[in-house]
């Protein structure tokens, strides 16, 4: 029994992000694990996804042809037991996704692996696998081990790990599986795009975020304008999106976006709650505005500071000829 593998998702023809991810992951811990790093792709023979996940690390890249490009829990559930019992892997990655939360689980389950979710950490300590989730909404984090456990399966949490900047050369193996006739119960109809965006949190280098600490809604304008003066990006916790004061896009945390090219965030009227920051807390740079000194922001915060946010926004104005 040996190596990991890597059930990889796409979507439009393009590896997902959080598959890349895992291979940065996974790579960290090939010296502990014998054995090659596979990626499984399920697919209906577009290469587009394939040469994605063709990166740094992956030895093999297993193709199962089910004729759909589509995700479907049942036919990657099944597809995934039955190579696995090929393969053998000891280490079995899903994404902590929508997709791999739906089938991740059953899959250990049929298997009787190990099995822990949305893991932010993973290492090998004295042969064994040790994995990292955060308990207690985001208060702690849990070391888990998986006595007895041959093999382990993890679903793995996004924008946690970075993926491998290099491509790779991988060998690729097709395989036939009992599903690849692609029946389902289920049928693809479309997908719904959300709205355009004009502005991408997942990209921005600088954001500067707004809560409900800037009292109401009718003070956006007047951080909409700073932001833009500055040549920042305007993001938001979640109540302003929600009520839609603002478009959910500039949303940051769990339900919105991950602010993983951010170097600088200025969060100015935000608690902190765990779900914001899933979005943000691993930015090398954050300052706080905050008018309560024991807000959850500043324990994640470089910089941070107490003035009333519209005491703030009264400055800036003036100093960026704004008022
Ligand atoms: C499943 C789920 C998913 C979620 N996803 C997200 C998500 O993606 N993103 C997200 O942001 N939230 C998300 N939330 C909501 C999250 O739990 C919080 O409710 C939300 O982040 C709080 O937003 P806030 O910090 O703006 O407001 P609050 O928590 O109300 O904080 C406002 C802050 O402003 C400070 N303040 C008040 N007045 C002033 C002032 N005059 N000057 C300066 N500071 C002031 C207060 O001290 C306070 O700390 C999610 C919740 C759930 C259950």
């Amino acid at each position: 029994m040996s190596g990991i593998l890597i059930v990889s998702e796409h979507l439009n023809g393009r590896a997902a992000r959080i598959s890349k991810e895992i291979v940065g992951a996974a790579n960290a811990l090939k010296s502990g694990i014998d054995g090659p790093l596979r990626v499984l792709m399920l697919s209906d023979g577009d290469e587009g996804p394939l040469n994605d996940m063709n990166l740094e690390g992956v030895d093999e890249i297993v193709i199962v042809n089910v004729g759909s490009a589509h995700f479907d829990a049942s036919i990657y559930e099944d597809v995934t037991i039955e190579l696995s019992k090929t393969l053998r892997p000891s280490l079995i990655l899903f994404g902590h996704t929508a997709n791999g939360m739906a089938c991740a689980a059953s899959v250990a389950a049929r298997l009787g692996t190990g099995y822990a979710s949305d893991i932010i950490g993973m290492k090998v300590a004295a042969g064994k696998l040790i994995a990292t989730r955060s308990a207690h909404g985001g208060k702690i984090n849990l070391d888990l081990a998986f006595p007895d456990k041959r093999v382990v399966t993890l679903t793995i949490r996004g924008a946690t790990f970075k993926a491998p900047d290099s491509a790779g050369h991988a060998s690729v193996v097709e395989r036939e599986s009992t599903r690849g006739d692609g029946k389902s119960h289920i049928e693809h109809v479309d997908y719904i795009d959300p709205p355009a965006a004009d502005i991408d949190i997942a990209k921005a280098e600088i954001i500067l975020s707004v809560g409900r600490g800037i009292q109401n809604a009718d003070n956006i304008p007047r951080f909409a304008a700073i932001a833009e003066k500055l040549g920042v990006t305007l993001g938001c916790s979640r109540p302003f999106a929600d009520a839609g004061f603002l478009p959910k896009a500039h949303q940051v945390g769990q339900s919105g976006t991950v602010a993983s090219n951010c170097k600088l965030y200025i969060a100015i009227g935000i608690s902190g709650a765990v779900q914001h920051l899933y979005g943000m807390k691993h930015i090398d740079t954050i300052i706080a505005v905050n008018n309560d000194p024991g807000a959850p922001i500043f324990g994640f915060a470089k910089f941070g500071s107490n003035v009333d946010s519209l005491a703030l926004a009264d400055a800036l104005e003036a100093k960026l000829g704004l008022s």
